[in-house]
């Protein structure tokens, strides 16, 4: 039996995310800048790698797989990549495969998906006004992603939105987004805004919105109630008594999660990064394609570089700058 991947503060990793392509068919303001430089093709893990990669990890003690972006299902064949992981649920060593989308495929995606075996997808979606959703994602249309919806619904799936919270911009749509995702019986997480990346001209600082005032507006409407419900990640959550509806509360900027931090994620060129917030990565193409047929060597460059994940992040707001930013992009990373 192989030994579980735990690290040097006694977390055990069983939760990978990994990101198949830094690609994507909108240009979110906080995410991306409008003119970006993608990675050339070479240096993506091709799908066959990506399984090999997942697969491993799978061996030691991985039950868990998050598929994202860049945006998953603009990758070519991506159903490949996802049908063949259906193996690892099938054999049960595997006990969730999901993804997080920004929607605009799933029309097209979602009972290909429910067939290899996805049964809860993230999508993200800010506001659900039309106009505003072509300015904050740059190239995307409601209608499309709203279709998306309604397809992974009929298909069986349960759909989480996942909601950046940005001043000045959805701050008066906080009512309408928790009855809408009410109204749809889907849950609705609530994500505070990370300072990640080279994104043009937009002020990160003018983008924050604390979720701390977000959730105080909320309880001037509802009864909140603390739920003890942990995930190892960074979401809290709290349950609205009137509705029964569960809202969670993404806040990396504070360090409330790092002990329990169960999770890694792996980038399209196969870079394994031990922290969101970190620069310390290592690499696990070489190890992997420099051994064709053993996976030994791959399987000793991710238990060294789990014996290497940090304690905790740095991002820090406190001071008014962005103190502890990233200069990746979180679709480099995977979000
Ligand atoms: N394209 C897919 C999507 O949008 O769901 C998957 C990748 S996207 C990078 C994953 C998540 O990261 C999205 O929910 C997005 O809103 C969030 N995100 C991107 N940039 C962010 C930032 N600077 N701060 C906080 N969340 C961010
Ligand atoms: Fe694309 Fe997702 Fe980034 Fe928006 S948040 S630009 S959809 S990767």
């Amino acid at each position: 039996m192989t030994a579980p991947l735990i690290d040097p503060f006694q977390r055990a990793i069983s939760y990978l995310r990994v990101s198949v392509t830094d690609r994507c068919d909108f240009r979110c303001v906080y995410c991306m800048s409008e003119n970006m430089t993608f990675l050339p093709k070479k240096e993506l893990l091709t799908l066959e790698e990506l399984d090999r990669m997942c697969s491993t990890f799978v061996r030691l003690g991985v039950e868990k797989l998050r598929i994202t972006g860049g945006e998953p299902l603009v990758r070519r064949n991506i159903m490949m990549f996802f049908n063949a992981m259906t193996r690892h649920l099938e054999a049960g060593n595997l006990k969730e495969l999901t993804l997080t989308t920004n929607g605009s495929q799933l029309e097209r995606f979602a009972d290909d998906l429910y067939a290899a075996g996805v049964r809860r997808v993230n999508v993200s979606l800010d506001t659900i006004d039309e106009q505003k959703f072509a300015d904050i994602t740059r190239w995307g249309r409601l209608p499309q992603v709203l279709k998306g919806i309604d397809a992974a619904q009929r298909a069986g799936m349960r759909i989480k939105i996942n909601t950046v919270a940005l001043k000045d911009f959805n701050e008066d749509e906080l009512f309408t987004l928790v009855e809408w995702c009410k109204s749809r019986d889907m849950d609705l997480t609530f994500i505070e805004v990370m300072p990640m990346g080279d994104i043009g001209n937009e002020d990160r600082l003018g983008q924050y919105w604390k979720l701390s005032d977000l959730r105080m507006r909320l309880a001037e409407q509802y009864t909140l109630k603390e739920l003890s419900e942990r995930t190892g990640g960074p979401a809290r959550y709290v349950e609205l008594e009137e509705t029964g509806q569960k809202i969670g509360f993404i806040t990396p900027l504070t360090h409330n999660f790092c002990e329990s931090c169960n999770r890694v994620r792996l980038t399209c060129t196969g870079e394994l990064y031990m922290c969101l917030g970190q620069e310390d990565m290592a690499d696990l193409r070489a190890p992997m394609r420099n051994n064709p047929g053993n996976d030994v060597p791959l399987e000793d460059a991710i238990r060294a570089a789990i014996e290497r994940k940090p304690k905790g992040h740095d991002f820090d707001y406190s001071r008014q700058t962005v103190d502890g930013r990233v200069s990746r992009h979180m679709s480099h990373t995977g979000g």
